[in-house]
């Protein structure tokens, strides 16, 4: 099969795909970024630690600014989900719904998807638009000081988040969303330590007015927001489709300038370990553009 060629392709337009396309345009590199529309920045409702912004900043907004600027240099953006991608000798094909286009390298910046409390789904996007539902504490902990807190989850995870919270508010409660919290005792111990109630599901959770009331056991529990803590599913299964290696947590493995272990594929962003910020996606980017550059010109594919 016979398709276009671009020097990179970029899988992912969050802030990571998109910060690599801004630098790689400005590179001279032609590259096409594919995107699905499911960027976890497009859920921000206020980002208020992201730097430069201290009024704060609406993820889509943001996103939206990152696609003009990459889009003003050259780079071209798609609207499409990839659906598969492999190697043909050097190179890699991308397949999409209508079509396929190749490449010498290719950027993987395709991000986690969090797991979400079993509730409606309308239900939970209107939380997380009011800020009732937040899924990242480092970004927001501040917004809730002092704020009647819940973290939905079990084990490490869950124990983790809540002990991370509780710098911000001393009104805690870690609950489970079924009849097992599955916390060792040394972190119960410790919760109790920390004044962390622990309460067993099964839950129900709903968003009020002004507050997410979860029905547990025999009563009504309110709480001005919740953290859930159910983990993620790490968006990494094009680049494995082709032999790039996870860690352990599922997260692409690379070496410090963002290569994987596969010639010409690289990947940032939240889908390799990290902080899962955007602060840290755009650093990670803009390292693994400027490797791409480097790799590319070591090939005399750049000389004007
Ligand atoms: C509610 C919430 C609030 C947050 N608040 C903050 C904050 O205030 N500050 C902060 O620093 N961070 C915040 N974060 C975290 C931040 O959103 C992420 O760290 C950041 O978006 C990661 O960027 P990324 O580009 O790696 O991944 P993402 O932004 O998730 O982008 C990945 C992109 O890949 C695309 N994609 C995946 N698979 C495919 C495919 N097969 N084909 C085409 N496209 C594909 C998706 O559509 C998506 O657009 C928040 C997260 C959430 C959920």
């Amino acid at each position: 099969m016979d398709c276009e060629k671009r020097d990179c392709i970029i899988v992912g337009g969050g802030p990571a795909g998109l910060t690599a396309a801004i630098y790689m345009a400005r590179y001279h590199l032609s590259v096409t970024v594919f995107d699905d529309g499911t960027s976890r920045a497009a859920s921000i409702p206020v980002s208020h630690n992201h730097a430069g912004f201290p009024e704060g900043i609406n993820g889509a907004v943001l996103l939206s600014r990152m696609r003009a600027q990459a889009r003003k240099y050259g780079a071209e953006i798609r609207n499409l989900r990839v659906a598969a991608m492999s190697r043909r000798g050097a190179e890699f094909v991308i397949s999409f719904d209508g079509g396929a286009l190749s490449a010498r390298t290719v950027l993987i910046a395709t991000g986690v998807v969090n797991r979400r409390p079993s509730m409606p789904r309308d239900k939970h996007d209107e939380g997380v638009r009011r800020g009732l539902i937040r899924y990242c504490p480092v970004c927001d902990g501040f917004e809730v000081t002092d704020k009647r807190l819940a973290i939905v989850g079990q084990g490490s995870n869950a124990f983790r988040e809540a002990v991370f919270l509780r710098s911000y508010s001393r009104s805690i409660t870690l609950l489970s969303p079924t009849g097992e919290h599955r916390l060792a005792p040394r972190e119960v111990a410790r919760l109790q330590q920390l004044g962390i109630a622990v309460q067993r599901g099964p839950i129900e959770i709903n968003v009020e007015r002004d507050a997410i009331v979860i029905r547990a056991g025999a009563g009504d529990h309110h709480f001005d927001c919740i953290y859930p803590a159910l983990g993620s599913d790490v968006r990494s299964e094009l680049a494995l489709s082709v032999g790039a290696v996870a860690t352990d947590e599922g997260c692409i493995r690379i070496d410090s300038h963002q290569r994987t272990n596969v010639q010409g594929l690289y990947a940032a962003g939240d889908v390799v370990i990290g902080l899962d910020q955007i602060s840290h996606a755009m650093g990670q980017a803009g390292v693994a553009a400027t490797t791409i550059r480097n790799d590319l010109s070591e090939l005399s594919v750049l000389l004007r």
